[in-house]
Order: structure tokens, then C-alpha cells, then sequence
């Protein structure tokens, strides 16, 4: 799972060319040119992280990062603004509003390819580590292995999907329909009850005896990793 970048730049050319070096790295890119499209955008999606030029038509970068700001779901999000020569005094003023970290253009590529990656590194970890922990459950994204308390545990294909998207995000409750569409794909059809099934086989395969299942049931609105079990099971 990539992360997702949106990058708000009315300069075309510049939208262009960072969008293609940041896909090239792997990451997920929207582009927009408009403060006001990027306030609609980021209603509706929420990014990893946002590239944002400080002049802006519509709503000014600054506006965009103040709101950001005051919502409670986009307050950490990780914020690189992008500003003028010459704007040295309204930096710190960019600062002050709340972006993480801020470029003076023009700049080089690599030092901004540099700047996203120690960002989201330090926003989520859990996007560039190769190893997810949660409790006593260790997930190996680059040999593919999972173990429980140090005992390997064999997975199907799906099942590893279905856990690693939990792990990624411990403690959030997923509808089925949101399952669907983060471990099998959105333009797939597959009917809800598979996911039941692919979790029932994910428990089974992860609880021996009597181990605390680590998969809560949300009756009415899905499944999730349980907050207190990743507590408990390290403190055990
Ligand atoms: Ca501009």
C-alpha cells in the first residue's frame, strides 16, 4: 500500500514534473491547480501528505494549510509548502500556520523526493517499515512471513492481504465494502459475505488455544484491529 500524495500547484509545468518523479518513487499522485478544488478534494479524500504552493488561485496555500489545521482528522497531516525567493519573512509566517516543512523554489527534485520521504516517515512509519507490529503479532512485508509470538503462521494470499491492511491501520473500524475495496479492489465483485469468510480464516489461523483474538467484530459496521489488544499482548 502506497502512499498517496496530493500535490496543489497552479504552475503546470512544475505539477507535471513532480507528479511523474513522485509516481516514479511509488507514490500515489493527485494533482490539483486551485486553492478552492483543493479544499473540495481534500473533503472527500484525505491524502498521506500534501505538496502546496503558497500562491494559489481561489484559496491561498496558507488558507488551505490553516484549515487543514483546525480539522480534527487533518491535523497531523504532514505538509510540505512550497514558496517564492524572496518570501524569506512569509516562510516563518508558513510555518506558523502549521506546514511541517517548506521549499524554497526553485528548487531540486531529489531534495523534494528527500523532504516527502523523511516526512512520512515520521507521520506514519508503518508506510516505509518493512516489518508491522501489533501486540505479539509480527507481519514481515518483505519475506511475506507472519508470526505470533514467535510461532510462524501460514496464511493464504488473501488472508495476509486482509491482515496487512489491518496492521496498517490498528484500531479503525472497516465496513466490509471498505475491505473490499482496500484488500480485493475496488472494480472487482465480490459479495460482502466473502470478506466474513476470509476473516474467519485469518482468526482461526492467527488464535491458538486460548490467545486473545486480535480481530474485534463491530456489530452494524465491520471489523477492526483491537486497540487493547495491541496493549495487552506487548505488556503480557
Ligand atoms: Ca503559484
Amino acid at each position: 500500500m502506497s502512499a498517496r500524495i496530493l500535490i496543489v500547484e497552479d504552475e503546470e509545468a512544475l505539477s507535471l514534473l513532480l507528479r511523474y518523479n513522485l509516481e516514479a518513487e511509488g507514490y500515489d499522485v493527485d494533482t490539483v491547480a486551485r486553492g478552492d478544488d483543493a479544499d473540495v478534494q481534500l473533503r472527500e479524500r484525505i491524502p498521506d501528505l500534501i505538496v502546496l504552493d503558497w500562491m494559489l488561485p481561489g484559496v491561498s496555500g496558507i488558507e488551505i494549510c490553516r484549515r487543514l489545521r483546525a480539522r480534527p482528522e487533518t491535523k497531523a497531516l504532514p505538509i510540505i509548502m512550497l514558496t517564492a525567493r524572496g518570501e524569506e519573512s512569509e516562510r516563518i509566517r508558513g510555518l506558523s500556520t502549521g506546514a511541517d516543512d517548506y521549499i524554497v523554489k526553485p528548487f531540486s527534485v531529489p531534495e523534494l523526493i528527500a523532504r516527502v520521504r523523511a516526512l512520512l516517515r515520521r507521520a506514519s512509519p508503518e508506510r516505509v517499515s518493512d516489518v508491522l507490529a501489533f501486540g505479539d503479532i509480527a507481519l514481515d512485508r518483505e519475506k511475506k512471513r507472519v508470526s505470533r509470538a514467535g510461532r510462524e503462521i501460514a496464511l493464504g494470499p488473501t488472508e495476509y492481504r486482509l491482515l496487512e491492511f489491518f496492521m496498517e491501520r490498528p484500531g479503525r473500524v472497516f465496513s466490509r465494502e471498505q475491505l473490499l475495496n482496500g484488500v480485493w479492489g475496488s472494480d472487482v465483485y465480490i459479495d460482502e459475505r466473502t470478506v466474513d469468510v476470509h476473516v474467519g480464516r485469518l482468526r482461526k489461523a492467527l488464535n491458538r488455544g486460548r490467545e486473545a483474538d486480535p480481530i474485534r467484530t463491530v456489530r452494524g459496521a465491520g471489523y477492526a484491529l483491537d486497540d487493547r489488544f495491541g496493549i495487552e499482548a506487548k505488556s503480557a
